[in-house]
């Protein structure tokens, strides 16, 4: 039901379509990403390796990281500029323990028409059915692999298999579907089990999505060689079971999807390193600390905590907004060369901090 009169401005599709913003590259503000929190249970060493994320090393504080209020109020002003995409992500978004209540207040906002969370799924399984109750639509799961020695390996020693598959079956329950299972594969390291994991959810109705291990940040010790190209795993997928791409569910949209053709649905492949998607990246994301950064690989962003805490109104942070979303002509990907050493050493800002 969309009566013109009954709606704000922000949800008539309309006027939506005539206030949305476009970065320099032509491309809208579409998604935003909120990091909740820099802090994690698991120390995932392709993200927070244990050696660098001790137990010496300085999380952000309690008042250093946005409050949810404050976290409101820039979703709500980027909703006016265009975005309908919400994810929920962190370091782990889950160790907010007042999480119901901030996705009670984003699945409010009008124009927002999917919210969803990226979690490790550990601490899951309690919390699904107020998380479902509270509006949230979705959940994307991370799951590196089902042998659980390279589980515990690719979780820094902290994952618990069996926990975080009972995460993903309240999730099922809850209807926070359609779940996707994202699984960061790394040579070496998990590539020999993926297959096995795919095998696992065909027929499921989640969604598998191989993701190409990637250079964000300056901790993980990235090297090409330890990039899997989702060509060759498409290789290796179509040997086991035949599949056939699917068309992009919206623009913007970084998987690439393929059916499997005997029908136990489908899966993603997210290549960032080997195909970049700039041309339609429509994301910007707001780290724990109240920084706006309009690319994954960026190297710095706006800080947007102090304009709020000395009292910008929706409309001056709107500005705020729209200026550095007019200048945004990121495309680290497309530039990216990964024999080129300068490029890594860029000093980029971490995942754990900007929710990948
Ligand atoms: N802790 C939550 C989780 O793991 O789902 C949310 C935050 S985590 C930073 C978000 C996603 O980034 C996860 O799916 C994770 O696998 C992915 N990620 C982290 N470091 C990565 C890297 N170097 N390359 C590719 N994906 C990465
Ligand atoms: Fe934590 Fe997620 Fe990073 Fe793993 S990928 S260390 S679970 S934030
Ligand atoms: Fe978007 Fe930056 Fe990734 Fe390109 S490199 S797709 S601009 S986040």
């Amino acid at each position: 039901m969309h009566g013109m009169t009954s709606h704000s401005k922000a949800d008539d599709p309309i006027s939506r379509e005539s206030t949305r913003t476009l970065d320099a590259l032509d491309r809208p503000l579409h998604d935003l990403r909120i990091s909740l929190l820099d802090r994690c249970n698991f120390r995932c060493p392709y993200c927070m390796p244990e050696t660098e994320f001790h137990a010496d090393y300085e999380f952000l504080t309690r008042a250093q990281r946005l409050t949810h209020d404050e976290m409101l109020m820039v979703a709500r002003v980027a909703s006016g500029l265009g975005v309908s995409k919400i994810r929920l992500t962190g370091g782990e978004p889950l160790l907010d323990k007042k999480l119901p209540e901030l996705v009670k207040g984003l699945s409010g906002l009008p124009g927002v028409d999917d919210l969803a969370l990226t979690t490790n799924a550990t601490l899951l399984a309690p919390l699904a059915g107020a998380l479902a109750d509270a509006g949230l639509h979705r959940v994307t799961i991370s799951l590196d692999s089902l042998d659980e020695d390279v589980f515990r390996t690719m979780s820094g020693g902290r994952g618990n298999l069996t926990t975080v598959l009972a995460g993903i079956e309240a999730a099922e329950k809850a209807g926070l579907s359609p779940i996707k299972i994202n699984v960061v594969v790394e040579r070496g390291v998990n590539d020999h089990t993926v297959l096995d994991l795919l095998e696992h959810f065909r027929g499921s109705g989640h969604i598998v999505r191989l993701i190409e291990f990637m250079d964000v940040g300056n901790r993980n010790g990235w090297r090409m060689e330890q990039v899997v190209p989702s060509r060759e795993l498409l290789e290796r997928v179509q040997e086991r079971w035949p599949v056939t791409p699917v068309g992009r569910n919206y623009p913007g949209e970084v998987a690439r999807r393929y059916a499997y053709v005997d029908g136990a649905g489908e899966i993603g492949f997210i290549s960032s390193v080997t195909e970049a998607f700039c041309g339609s990246c429509s994301r910007a994301r707001l780290s724990a600390d109240g920084v706006l950064y309009t690319c994954l690989f960026a190297t710095q962003g706006t800080d947007l905590r102090e304009p709020i805490r000395n009292g910008a109104d929706d409309d001056e942070l709107g500005d705020i907004l729209s200026r550095i979303w007019l200048q945004r002509a990121d495309r680290y990907s497309e530039l990216r060369r990964p024999d080129v050493a300068e490029h890594h050493a860029l000093s980029k800002v971490e995942m754990y901090r900007i929710g990948g």
